[in-house]
């Protein structure tokens, strides 16, 4: 017997965000697009907040600034470690890039971008799409998920 997919809340919000993001970015062209503009936002807004905690910590540590804001917002030990996680998330990030860029060189034809629109369209259909409620209904009715007699 298959093995049900997980129904608690988290999985379920995830199931509708992939299926939203294959819905509405159905080619390959698109989910290169995406995903390329996904990782550079995270860099910017971790690069961004890593250089602002830094900045902090220097002003903490600048005898002369004792009086700053931040002194209370957080301890140098909070910063440092905060600094040093979010520098290992750039660093993995840069990393994604590096590979992302390959696949961004790689263009399909017409033709292809067509197929990836059908299969899109198979395994993310519409939500409010009947065959999807029916479908949705079926799932339901499965009696209890084997996780949940645990
Ligand atoms: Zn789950």
């Amino acid at each position: 017997m298959a093995e049900e997919p997980c129904q608690c809340s988290d999985c379920q919000r995830f199931y509708r965000e992939h299926d939203r993001l294959i819905r509405q970015f159905p080619t390959l062209k698109q989910q290169q697009e995406l995903n390329w503009a996904s990782i550079q936002s995270f860099r910017t807004l971790c690069g961004k907040v890593t250089e602002e905690l830094q900045k902090t910590l220097a002003s903490c540590n600048d005898k002369s600034q004792k009086s700053s804001e931040y002194i209370n917002i957080c301890t140098n030990q909070e910063l440092e470690d905060a600094i040093n996680e979010l520098e290992n998330i750039n660093a993995y990030l840069y990393s994604i890039e590096a590979l992302m860029e390959r696949i961004f060189d790689i263009k399909v034809s017409d033709k292809i971008e067509n197929k990836f629109k059908e299969i899109a369209g198979e395994i993310a259909p519409d939500p409010l799409n009947i065959d999807r409620l029916i479908l949705n209904r079926l799932f339901h009715q499965t009696p209890d998920f084997p996780d949940k007699k645990n």
